[in-house]
């Protein structure tokens, strides 16, 4: 199945919905902005469909109002940071849907910034009476926001059916077109030999990731805390290090699975607690008293030797707790490793991109998923209900 991308769509004199990913950080009670990254990630689709002469819907959530208006939780300072970014004013409109937007439809060239999709509770509840509501307002949907693409909302799958009927389209915007396009290579198919780096907290966390890809790849390697579950299960001695009790009879089983191409850190950079510029050693197994923080330099260049030959490389989680020095190290080393392979290398959002631009090596990476929960369900080889939606042949017509 594949999707179809705004660059196929003839948006000229056309109302164009566009879903966005407008969920910025906000300070003092909702009123400023602390940091515009996505509302700039956006800006090549805005900017594309105004070029060809489209009128813009924009829309998107923002926080959890749990369903009702919330001030703290308007898109309003998000529709003057817009207007100053695209240097053309946008329109707020009181609601995301009703009477009161539909009185305020943008003509071609306009952009009309409806007010926070989860006011609401129809929105999480995929309600078809409100995806009618919104399918009402365009003529064509795009969606953008890759980072909410792994839920089944009105705004993300409910309205796309509606809007479908009577030939109308849908498709996947800019951003969304590349994470999709990027993703979807990565894992159906790579260039070889096409490696993984898994990290982070718990193996918990990342089960199907690690079921999925073991399928996928060439090699499998492991940091960060989940590493010590897995040593645990082999046996071998962890001290304080964090290690999922109630995991460590799975971790077995993922490493029975995988066979050799799983490989696991062969030291540690270890330390009596987990504080900057407390003394630490480099270790082979981690003594009683002591917890791993850190992949240690022998395993850095195991890792960085399997990097090096790769053509694909799929990461996701930091090799220890790279937001305290010295423990940022292993993962600043493969960060720069990826770096310089040459590889066709995909980032999962969150922590993997803060290390990464930690590392300053972000320019080297050819995609950094904006979606952190997206990007990894996608990496699980789970279908994500916003991209299904959007597939050619997807509900066409038939609505609910
Ligand atoms: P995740 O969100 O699963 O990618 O996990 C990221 C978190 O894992 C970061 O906050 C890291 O500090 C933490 N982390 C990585 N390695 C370790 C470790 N060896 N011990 C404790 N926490 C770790």
């Amino acid at each position: 199945m594949s999707t179809l991308s705004i660059r196929d769509l003839d948006l000229a004199g056309k109302r164009v919905f566009i879903r966005v990913d407008f969920n910025v950080p906000l300070a003092n009670g909702g009123q400023e902005i602390t940091s515009d990254k996505r509302i700039r990630a956006s800006l090549p689709t805005i900017r594309y469909a105004l070029e060809k002469g489209a009128g813009l819907i924009l829309a998107s959530h923002l926080g959890r109002p749990k369903g009702k208006p919330n001030p703290e939780m308007s898109l309003k300072p998000i529709a003057a940071k817009l207007s100053e970014l695209l240097g053309q004013p946008v329109a707020m409109a009181p609601d995301c849907v009703g009477p009161s937007v539909e009185a305020m439809l943008p003509k071609p060239g306009e952009v009309l910034l409806l007010e926070n999709l989860r006011f609401h509770a129809e929105e999480e509840k995929n309600d078809p009476e409100f995806s009618k509501q919104l399918a009402k307002l365009c003529d064509v949907y795009v969606n953008d926001a890759f980072g909410s693409a792994h839920r089944a909302h009105a705004s993300t799958v409910g309205m796309i059916a509606f809007v479908k009927q009577d030939a109308k389209q849908a498709a996947a915007g800019l951003l969304m077109d590349k994470e999709i396009e990027y993703l979807t290579k990565a894992v159906k198919n790579p260039a070889r030999p096409c490696v993984a780096i898994l990290g982070g907290a718990k193996v918990s966390d990342k089960i199907e990731v690690i079921q999925n890809l073991m399928k996928v790849v060439d090699r499998l390697m492991i940091g960060g805390a989940m590493a010590y579950t897995f040593l645990r299960a082999r046996g071998e001695g962890t001290g304080k290090s964090l290690v999922e009790e109630d995991k460590i009879g799975l971790a077995r089983d993922l490493m029975a699975e995988a066979g050799p191409k799983l490989m696991l850190p062969v030291d540690h950079v270890v330390a009596a607690e987990l504080k900057a510029g407390v003394e630490t050693q480099v270790v082979n197994t981690v003594p009683g008293s002591l917890m791993g923080l850190d992949i240690g330099p022998k395993t850095v260049d195991a890792y960085t030797q399997v990097i090096s030959g790769a053509k694909t490389v799929i990461w996701n989680g930091p090799m220890g707790v790279f937001e305290t020095p010295p423990f940022d190290k292993g993962t600043v080393a493969l960060a720069k490793a990826v770096a310089a392979s040459g590889a066709v290398s995909v980032v999962g959002g969150g922590d993997s991109e803060k290390a990464i631009k930690s590392a300053g090596v972000a320019d080297k990476i050819s995609h950094i998923s904006t979606g952190g929960g997206a990007s990894l369900e996608f990496l699980a080889g789970i279908e994500l209900p916003g991209v299904a939606a959007l597939e050619i042949g997807a509900n066409s017509g038939e609505g609910f």
